[in-house]
């Protein structure tokens, strides 16, 4: 308990996020798309910097965390596979490791598939989970590295989480990924009421790359995958989770 999350808007749709540990004061930053929003973020709050997250390789996730490292003296986290083509790395995480920032604990998750390698950070007591290019609103990323069988099973682990668990993925993709989830599944209320509510919550500047997991749930169609009555109304009648799965990510590339 006791976090506070601020996301930080970067380049065209990236996000980065600072997390702050009100009883120690510690602040950590996931993901640095640049250091620059983030750095004027920190001194606006006069806050310094203990800890850096990385939840994959990638540039757009990366790119600011040599600059905020020298300026800060922060720790750098990040996953022990992809410790090759990561900035160096103070702690290298495995799946089911924890990273302390002051009293609050994140579990690392092993989600691969937009990536090998990629990892997720779920704060239990705050109910944060940041999913980067995992789980995305209403999408998932796309598999650069990984198979769609690790891919779906990335994605049950986190549905695994607790239905109130607070999603912050990297990217605002989410009109597209809106756009894609109708063409699929269009008799779904719920989607079609969430993307009215979203396009309300776009004119008032809302954060676009958070979302309650319960609702991803009930609109993501890469998490409905494994649900019978989604297969039924969207055609896919028995076939397994992991080829629907598959087959949505493949229609989504071309979409
Ligand atoms: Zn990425
Ligand atoms: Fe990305």
């Amino acid at each position: 308990m006791g976090l506070t999350l601020q996301a930080i808007p970067c380049r065209t749709d990236n996000y980065a996020y600072l997390i702050q540990d009100i009883e120690s004061g510690r602040v950590a930053v996931i993901d640095v798309p640049d250091a620059e929003p983030v750095r004027a973020a920190l001194s606006a709050a006069g806050q310094g910097l203990s800890d850096i997250l990385i939840t994959h390789h990638h540039d757009d996730h990366i790119a600011g965390v040599e600059v905020l490292r020298e300026e800060y003296g922060a720790k750098v986290w990040g996953a022990a596979a992809d410790a090759h083509r990561l900035p160096r790395l103070d702690h290298a995480l495995r799946g089911g490791d924890t990273v302390a920032i002051g009293k609050n604990t994140a579990t690392v998750i092993d989600v691969t598939g937009h990536t090998l390698g990629h990892i997720a950070f779920h704060f239990a007591d705050a109910k944060l989970a940041f999913t980067a290019d995992s789980l995305m609103i209403l999408g998932c990323g796309r598999l650069f590295e990984g198979t769609p069988a690790q891919m779906w099973d990335s994605l049950c682990k986190l549905m695994a989480l607790p239905d109130d668990t607070l999603i912050c993925s990297g990217h605002d993709y989410t009109r597209a990924n809106a756009a894609f989830a109708l063409s699929v599944d269009p008799d779904n209320a719920a989607l079609r009421a969430r993307i009215e509510q979203i396009e309300k919550d776009r004119d008032v500047g809302a954060p676009m790359a958070i979302a309650p997991l319960t609702l991803e749930k009930a609109t993501n169609p890469f998490l409905l995958a494994g649900d019978a009555y989604f297969k039924r109304r969207c055609g896919f009648d028995a076939q397994p989770d992991i080829s629907v799965f598959a087959t949505l990510r493949a229609r989504k590339d071309r979409f």
